[in-house]
């Protein structure tokens, strides 16, 4: 990797560790994964700032903060299968992936999912990619131990809580304009907990699926 990109790296590193990302796990798999290869690469020079950029099919891959914060959340361990929703660029996927969890993710965007499932076969084949609308989830592999959701979602699923595992965990950010984080607990068949964890902005999580090439 060249060096002025190692060097950004390692900067956006320190910046998650002053935000407050303290779990070693989730800072070495932003050690391990190379944000840069997940954008456009007029776009390189942005790749480790700490900032949401946009990609294909007008959409954005969210910042590295969120994606850290959002992970650290999730108490990943080895062996965890992890639902995501919202594969968008596959950055999220692969830092889940680096920490030894399991990672199936869906897309609605036909046209990012094509391309996001190409780049994730050439950087990391223990990624389960699918097209479909993530309000469904897939409940052909339920359940998960994770859920995580990376687009704004206008209330929590209750399709995503059935496919949760009992004592799993579901992180999302709930709310139109702007999103309160929170993270829910599956205390028993029909019940859960809630955590708030401050505000964040999203693209918003729509229903059905969409094609444009
Ligand atoms: N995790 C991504 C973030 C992408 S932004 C990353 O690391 O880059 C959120 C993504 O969610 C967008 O690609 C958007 O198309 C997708 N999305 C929105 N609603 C969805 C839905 N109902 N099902 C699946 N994906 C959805």
């Amino acid at each position: 990797m060249d060096y002025l990109l190692k060097g950004a790296k390692q900067k956006l590193i320190s910046t998650l560790r002053e935000k407050g990302i303290s779990d070693e796990n989730v800072i070495a798999a932003f050690e391990k994964v190379d944000r840069h290869k997940f954008i456009e690469s007029f776009m390189w020079d942005k790749a480790y700032l700490d900032i949401a950029l946009k990609i294909k099919y007008d959409q954005t891959i969210s910042q590295p903060f969120t994606v850290a914060f959002q992970t650290q959340l999730l108490q990943i361990q080895k062996g965890d299968k992890v639902l995501e929703i919202g594969t968008g660029s596959g950055f999220q996927a692969a830092i889940l992936s680096a920490m030894g969890a399991k990672v199936y993710t869906i897309e609605r965007q036909e046209g990012l999912y094509n391309e996001t499932l190409k780049l994730l076969e050439e950087i990391d084949h223990k990624i389960f990619a699918f097209f479909g609308d993530g309000f469904e989830g897939i409940p052909r592999y339920a359940p998960y131990d994770k859920i995580i959701v990376t687009c704004g979602a206008p209330n929590i699923p209750l399709s995503l809580i059935n496919q949760l595992k009992i004592n799993g965990l579901m992180v999302i950010p709930v709310g139109e304009n702007s999103q309160k984080m929170l993270r829910i607990t599956k205390t028993g068949e029909k019940e859960y907990t809630e955590e708030e964890f401050g505000d964040f902005i999203f693209v918003p999580m729509l229903k059905d699926t969409k094609t444009i090439h």
